[in-house]
């Protein structure tokens, strides 16, 4: 599964609690965009019927002092097939050796990510032994893209359609038999793995001249009001009916993103979710949902993983499930009676 950077995370669960100044709201709209069309590479392959264990996504690597990120990378034959995606809208041009987008010349090659990750995959390779060659691909994602390219490329340059059918070919001709896959180049590349970038600061060296909106967010509308009930919240602008006790998680979750650099205290929490908040409520939550850090001296905090919801519970989603079905049974019921 392809997961949301720690950054794009942290700025769409900034966006819904203060105005985002303008570096951060180009770079939200930027990493929206590029993780769109990373999830349309994913779906290509899915689309080919490319077996999932050949295939690495998002990857970033390192080799001595240099790191690169790979969006999508699989092997079939002798061949590393090595994609980037481009979710870019509008004309561009590829002439006299240059890009030009709309018309106007761009200050930088878009394809500065891929020369890199080839050659550091090279080197990889090489250091290895492992004899296999790398195929570059470059995925326009954007069906209404146009592309006109007048002088060769280094790089095969293709729109998602024929992508999918490219790999699809690929499968056919090349696919192994589970048993004949030779698997050694995943574990190479793995080796050379690192984290992925992750922002340095958190929101906390912010607070001093930005505020946060306190509350639970509503995750349909974005509003932030709430009615109460013992078991669930109904958002008082588009009547979404969330399970309060999967409200309270999502919330310590957002909390967590945002303040990434610190445990996740009471206290702390309390501010965060504003003056509605059940601080009894709240402190069950992180008993039952998050773990407890013990450090002398000091009060009593939470282990912050600094991931949403939906990832850092996913392994829950059955049981948050359940209980979201207990609501709207709940809710059934009370409408039919009155
Ligand atoms: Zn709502």
């Amino acid at each position: 599964m392809r997961y949301k950077t720690c950054e794009l995370q942290y700025l769409e669960t900034l966006s819904r609690r203060t105005k985002l100044t303008a570096t951060e709201s180009a770079k939200l709209f930027a990493l929206e965009n590029g993780f769109k069309g990373e999830l349309q590479l994913d779906l290509a392959l899915q689309q080919a019927q490319l077996p999932p264990q050949l295939i690495l996504t998002d990857l970033t690597l390192q080799y001595h002092q240099q790191v690169t990120q790979l969006d999508q990378l699989f092997c079939l034959g002798n061949t590393i097939y090595l994609s980037d995606a481009k979710n870019y809208q509008g004309h561009y041009l590829f002439s006299e050796h240059s890009w030009s987008h709309n018309g106007k010349k761009l200050p930088h090659n878009i394809f500065g990510q891929i020369d890199r990750a080839q050659d550091i995959l090279g080197c990889i390779l090489q250091e290895n032994h492992l004899d296999l060659s790398v195929q570059t691909n470059i995925i326009f994602t954007n069906p209404a893209v146009q592309l006109e390219i007048v002088d060769p490329l280094a790089h095969s340059c293709q729109r998602i359609g024929a992508y999918r059918d490219y790999v699809a070919d690929l499968v056919q001709q090349k696919l192994p038999l589970p048993q004949q896959s030779d698997m050694r180049w995943k574990k190479v590349l793995q080796a050379y793995q690192i984290p992925p970038y992750h922002l340095q600061h958190d929101f906390s060296r912010e607070l001093s001249h930005r505020q946060l909106r306190p509350g639970i967010c509503c995750s349909r509308c974005q509003h932030f009001d709430w009615q109460e009930s013992f078991y669930s919240l109904t958002c008082q602008n588009c009547g979404t009916v969330e399970a309060k006790e999967e409200a309270y998680v999502r919330t310590i979750c957002d909390y967590g993103v945002l303040f990434f650099q610190h445990d996740l205290k009471l206290h702390d929490l309390m501010h965060f979710f504003g003056k509605q908040a059940k601080e009894n409520y709240l402190l069950r939550m992180l008993r039952k949902h998050f773990t407890h850090r013990t450090s002398p001296g000091k009060k009593r905090s939470y282990q912050n993983k600094g991931a949403i919801f939906q990832y850092l519970f996913a392994n829950q989603s059955q049981y948050f499930h359940h209980i979201q079905q207990r609501v709207n049974w709940t809710q059934r019921t009370q409408y039919k009676n009155e």
